[in-house]
């Protein structure tokens, strides 16, 4: 098992949370009435951002922490309430285009939260981004249309942020 990226059990194992970074868990429910075992796998990864807007194509890193087996879907999932995630193209300008969109359409300053932590604006991005996808999966690849790639936009960076994928 690569250091930190992967966990992956059947249901009826519960490896717990020994290292927060490789979680497994069991979803007993997830039996099905066939007698069959549906794996669940939850694994996360971080991505380093440099801007305070910045998209970011995270496909292969998202396809890397599949299973070679894994066939259904997966849900990308980020831990954060100033970041989001879309499914797009990852056309260079395009993700320009993506960051200039949500900085128009959000003014920077005049919001309440401001008081606070003067990110109000990194939120409301986010919010309409969301903060999470769910994709279809294959064989262990993301089973997407020819265009579509997995983006996560940083609103309020740079830091290093956590996504979660899992499978089921
Ligand atoms: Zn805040």
């Amino acid at each position: 098992m690569a250091t930190g990226q992967r966990a992956s059990c059947p249901v009826s194992l519960l490896f717990g949370d020994r290292n927060p970074r490789t979680r497994c868990r069991a979803v007993g429910s997830d039996l099905t009435t066939r007698g069959e075992v549906t794996r669940v796998t939850d694994s996360v990864f971080t991505v380093s951002t440099e801007r305070r807007l910045e998209t970011r194509d995270i496909t292969a890193r998202v396809a890397d922490a599949l299973p070679a087996d894994a066939s259904g879907t997966c849900t990308v999932f980020v831990e954060h309430t100033t970041a989001g995630v879309v499914v797009q193209e990852a056309e260079r300008r395009l993700m320009a285009d993506i960051e200039d969109a949500l900085a128009s359409l959000v003014p920077d300053d005049g919001w309440r939260h401001d008081e606070i932590d003067d990110n109000a604006d990194a939120h409301v991005r986010a919010t309409l981004l969301g903060e999470h996808v769910t994709v279809p999966v294959s064989d262990g690849a993301l089973d997407v249309g020819t265009w579509q790639s997995v983006l996560f936009v940083e609103c309020d960076g740079p830091r290093e942020r956590t996504v979660r994928v899992i499978s089921e």
